[in-house]
């Protein structure tokens, strides 16, 4: 599945509901959702760990639809072409954190 398939396929899922929820209590579920990862990614089992980055990405998906944004290309546009800070595709900007 291509992050485009998927994110028609949320579309097609969730659309109505989504538009109808709108952004902020999305956003909110997606928190929940990061919540559950960092749970998973603490104590949970591979199969838990895999459920809940899927949930996150679900999610995410999911405001980028109410919000009219395309992932790909997005990802495409900002990634595309290496690191965004210095261009290249493996990044060689000075360790800033
Ligand atoms: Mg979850
Ligand atoms: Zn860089």
């Amino acid at each position: 599945m291509t992050l485009d398939e998927l994110q028609a396929l949320i579309e097609r899922m969730y659309s109505d509901r989504d538009r109808e929820r709108g952004t902020a209590a999305t956003f909110l579920w997606l928190c929940e959702e990061i919540g559950e990862l960092a749970t998973a990614l603490r104590e949970g089992s591979h199969e838990a760990k895999c459920s809940e980055f899927a949930d996150v990405v679900a999610w995410l998906v999911t405001l980028a639809n109410i919000n009219d944004v395309n992932l790909t290309e997005a990802l495409q546009a900002k990634y595309g072409s290496g690191c965004p800070g210095c261009g290249q595709l493996v990044c060689t900007c000075d360790a800033k954190s």
